[in-house]
């Protein structure tokens, strides 16, 4: 069965930037996959050329995590495909934490019904206290 390799791994893969089993599940994928190794050739042929994504422009800044507003707009997919595979690629295979508890405070809050917030907002803001990571400074 062939692996599924999303364009950001591909990505990530040429910079180093995924875990060693990562690294080496996508070298073997590489050997087995013709089309792999042709999406890895254009993407160094785009770089060759000057062009970066959004994410490579990202992480070579080091900018690892999104912004709240970002994460919201990411839940309700209000932003380009890009862009969303970029998040989720920092949620899913980078795996943060700090973003992964920020989502799910954000999808709560908008699962929240409109008419009661007031009375809800203190009992949640309690329930949520203490749950999420302390960003570091
Ligand atoms: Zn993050």
């Amino acid at each position: 069965m062939p692996t599924t390799i999303s364009l950001a791994e591909l990505e990530a893969y040429l910079d180093e930037a995924l875990p060693g089993p990562r690294m080496a599940a996508i070298e073997a994928a590489l050997r087995q996959q013709p089309d792999l190794v042709e999406q890895l050739r254009a993407i160094n042929r785009r770089r060759d050329a000057g062009v970066h994504s959004l994410g490579e422009v990202w992480r070579r800044q080091r900018i690892s995590c999104p912004t709240r507003e970002e994460l919201g707009r990411y839940l309700m997919q209000a932003m380009d495909e890009e862009h969303i595979a970029f998040i989720r690629f920092h949620l899913e295979t980078s795996g943060c934490r700090f973003c992964s508890a920020n989502l799910e405070d954000l999808r709560r809050r908008m699962e929240e019904p409109l008419d009661e917030p007031y009375r809800r907002g203190k009992k949640y803001c309690e329930s949520t206290a203490g749950h999420l990571p302390k960003k570091k400074p």
